[in-house]
């Protein structure tokens, strides 16, 4: 079974925000202040692996759990538990995990004993009171034996950083140097514009164009075909030992190849990260209208899945998504 969009992309790929809830406040992700939504209006555990059987069954090949910080969510390892066991009898063949691991040491063995053998880790600097700065009030320490504690269980870890205006857009080599010392890839990304932080987009963004010149002069990056099923275009170099990666979205677009739908902490179904747009499966899991129905709206979402996202980033344009990053999960 294989389910596409009405541009033939396969979508095989779900990314689920588990809950909208964190234990940091990174500035370009949410507001100091955050109102989070009441318990009733996330979806429970049973809602959400239900969901998943029914994309499973329709041909969705991996699930990326994230959020919000997805390991703050109650239980979370029996979603995981259960998610796996379907692994052997099902078209589900990965499931992964995004996370800013400050709760990653607690977690790994438990993830890697249900099946987790790759997890995302958000790490923006490893000076540690700019890491402080950049997530409000995060400690660096926890994140590195987070870290640490995830290799040691062999799972593979892959750094994603927001390089962020006059904040690590300077310090992006140290970043690399660190992270080639421990043999981790590392995949830089462009601020996107979600819903208003506390600063205009304008004065985070900074496009990866310049940072992948002057890196490619500083390590002399070489092209590679390595890909990881997502929008990262990966360079090596004869002197390291890592890959690094570019996500793009605002310098150079990649919906041509998009891959993925994205479900909400509140059952909302976005398929696309840049645009508005979503199907609500919430009300349908809650009066029971049976899988088939479920089936069927999940198809209806591929077939009105946008093209592209329209992201722009001026002071002139205010963000046209409602909604912040934790609400979809990165
Ligand atoms: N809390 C987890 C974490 O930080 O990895 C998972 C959720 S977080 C929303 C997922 C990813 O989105 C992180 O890598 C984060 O840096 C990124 N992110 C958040 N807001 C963003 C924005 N406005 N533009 C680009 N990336 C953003
Ligand atoms: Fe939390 Fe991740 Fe958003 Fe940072 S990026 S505030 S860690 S959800």
């Amino acid at each position: 079974m294989q389910i596409v969009d009405q541009f033939l992309r396969k979508v095989n790929y779900l990314r689920v925000s588990v809950t909208d809830r964190c234990d940091l406040r990174c500035v370009y992700c949410m507001k100091e202040k955050m109102n989070f939504l009441p318990k009733n209006e996330i979806l429970s555990l049973e809602e959400i692996e239900r969901l998943c059987d029914n994309f499973i069954e329709l041909g969705v090949e991996k699930i990326r759990l994230t959020g919000g910080e997805p390991l703050v969510r109650k239980n979370i390892l029996h979603l995981i538990e259960n998610l796996n066991k379907k692994k052997s009898s099902s078209n589900l063949k990965e499931i992964t995990l995004t996370t800013n691991g400050s709760l990653l040491k607690k977690f790994a063995k438990d993830l890697k004993n249900n099946g987790i053998n790759r997890i995302n880790v958000s790490l923006d600097t490893n000076i540690k009171e700019k890491y402080k700065e950049i997530t409000r009030f995060g400690n660096l320490d926890n994140v590195i034996d987070g870290i640490e504690e995830a290799k040691k269980n062999n799972i593979k870890i892959k750094i994603n950083t927001v390089v962020f205006k006059n904040f690590n857009e300077d310090h992006l080599s140290d970043l690399i140097n660190w992270a080639n010392k421990k043999l981790i890839d590392i995949t830089f990304i462009e601020v996107m514009p979600m819903s208003d932080t506390d600063m205009p987009r304008h004065m985070q963004f900074v496009s990866l164009d310049n940072t992948f010149k002057k890196l490619k002069t500083i390590y002399s990056l070489e092209n590679s075909s390595y890909k990881t099923g997502g929008p990262s275009n990966y360079f090596t170099s004869s002197n390291l030992n890592i890959k690094i990666g570019f996500i793009t979205p605002l310098s150079n677009n990649f919906c041509a190849t998009c891959n993925r739908v994205r479900l909400s902490s509140t059952g909302r179904l976005y398929m696309c990260l840049g645009q508005n747009e979503f199907v609500d499966f919430r009300e349908i899991l809650r009066t029971d209208r049976g899988d088939e129905y479920i089936k069927e709206k999940i198809r209806f979402a591929l077939s009105i899945k946008p093209k592209k996202h329209d992201f722009i980033i001026n002071n002139e344009v205010k963000p046209y998504i409602n909604r912040h990053m934790n609400e979809t999960g990165g």
